[in-house]
């Protein structure tokens, strides 16, 4: 795969090129999509650090994108392949979520490369306070806000916020989202990318007419994926296909999750009894709803047109590429796209943001009465004033809704509009 920035903005720009045919009053100038996808700053340091297995140079980055609406906004992923183009992608895709979603924020990603199961707690503590050492200077409740992201957790947020705090002298809790509670974390936040996940899968359901026991396979069983199976099985969903980055199980009568959820403690999800099959295998599973919600371009112009699926609900950022998603389209296959289908976790970020700035600590009733209203309002708007009104995609919708707010925002800051 070549570049997963360039394919990500391929995308972004051919599906605007599209809306810009269908709805005459919408258009955008080279100059406007250039200031779009480009980053607005690119931090990228290297740090030997001694941890249990000897001295390490560890390759960090941090990008944003789109400041304009706000500080940036976004997690921090610890995985061996990340580098500078995969967290760039991911900030950009973070600056039109945030959009989207109507948050006041602008893009972020941050990311280590490393494979954090190969190291022992304590190294990845040392691993993340050295991280905000030499990130601080960008880091601030009012410049750039962190977060979990693929194999970051709660604990490593305390880690990151407590060594912010000791280097600024004083507590600055909003610097940081995701936290444990017993750390200013929100209630909810830990399972709020499923939840705003199952939120606009219930809408869809209504307009598309899925039946309440519909058949779902999901890719991934880390944070997202699991959390999802848990609230989609226990509203009635049958989950018959599940995998991990070691591959996946598949039960046609449906899988028991709970049980599965304990197996996952100790052992991959494909030694749960039922069939093997492979994550490739898992894609292609004939069911009413896809669930990607591991990592970006596993749906690609390879395996697109044998997806069986009605729905892809995109759990991960970034698992369908460019090609695929123009053949999904041409195939009729409804796409519940990133950045709306995931906001669920940067959604519930802001309201720990808010609650850290106010000293507040919301209940948990109000934290989902907040995001399920979020949720369904932004699906509300791009079905009836996109989807419906011009026959474009969501993915459409969603790129020309968020594109929309960036560019206001950015003639307002130069005093070119009111
Ligand atoms: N990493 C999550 C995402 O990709 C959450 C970001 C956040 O909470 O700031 O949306």
């Amino acid at each position: 795969m070549a570049s997963i920035l360039d394919d990500a903005v391929a995308k972004f720009k051919n599906n605007l090129k599209y809306y810009s045919e269908k709805d005459n009053s919408f258009s955008l100038t080279d100059f406007d999509l250039k200031s779009m996808t480009i980053p607005s700053k690119t931090i990228s340091v290297n740090f030997p650090l001694k941890t249990s297995k000897g001295f390490k140079i560890f390759h960090a980055y941090r990008v944003h994108f789109n400041t304009e609406r706000g500080p940036a906004k976004g997690g921090i992923r610890y995985h061996s392949k990340v580098d500078l183009d995969e967290v760039s992608a991911l900030s950009l895709w973070m600056s039109l979520k945030n959009a989207l979603m109507n948050l006041p924020y602008g893009g972020g990603k941050g990311g280590i490369e490393i494979n954090p199961k190969e190291y022992s707690d304590q190294d990845i503590e040392k691993i993340s306070r050295e991280f905000v050492r030499q990130m601080h200077l960008i880091i601030g409740p009012e410049t750039d806000i962190p977060a979990p992201d693929v194999y970051t957790n709660p604990q490593i947020m305390a880690w990151m916020s407590d060594e912010y705090n000791k280097i600024k002298g004083k507590k600055v809790p909003a610097a940081f989202t995701g936290k444990p509670i017993s750390a200013g974390g929100s209630e909810a936040r830990s399972y709020s990318t499923a939840m705003g996940g199952f939120y606009v899968l219930k809408k869809a359901a209504e307009e598309y007419k899925i039946p309440k026991n519909a058949t779902i396979a999901i890719q991934g069983f880390g944070n997202a994926g699991r959390n999802f199976a848990e609230i989609a099985s226990k509203q009635g969903y049958n989950i018959i296909a599940v995998s991990d980055s070691k591959g996946g199980i598949y039960n046609k009568d449906g899988l028991n999750i709970e049980k599965l959820i304990k197996h996952k403690r100790t052992q991959p999800v494909s030694t749960f009894p039922g069939k093997r099959i492979s994550n490739e295998e898992l894609l292609e599973t004939d069911v009413d709803v896809l669930v990607p919600a591991a990592l970006e371009n596993v749906i690609t112009e390879k395996n697109a047109n044998k997806i069986k699926a009605k729905i892809i609900l995109e759990l991960a950022n970034g698992p369908i590429s460019e090609k695929a998603d123009e053949i999904l389209f041409k195939r009729k296959i409804i796409v519940l796209p990133d950045i709306l289908a995931n906001a669920g976790g940067v959604t519930v970020s802001y309201f720990e943001w808010l609650q850290n700035k106010k000293n507040q600590h919301w209940k948990e009733t109000k934290v989902l009465k907040n995001l399920e209203e979020r949720m369904s309002e932004t699906f509300k708007i791009l079905f009836n004033d996109y989807v419906q009104k011009f026959n474009v995609s969501f993915r459409i919708a969603a790129y020309a809704h968020a594109a929309k707010r960036i560019i206001k925002a950015k003639k307002k800051a130069e005093g070119c509009i009111e």
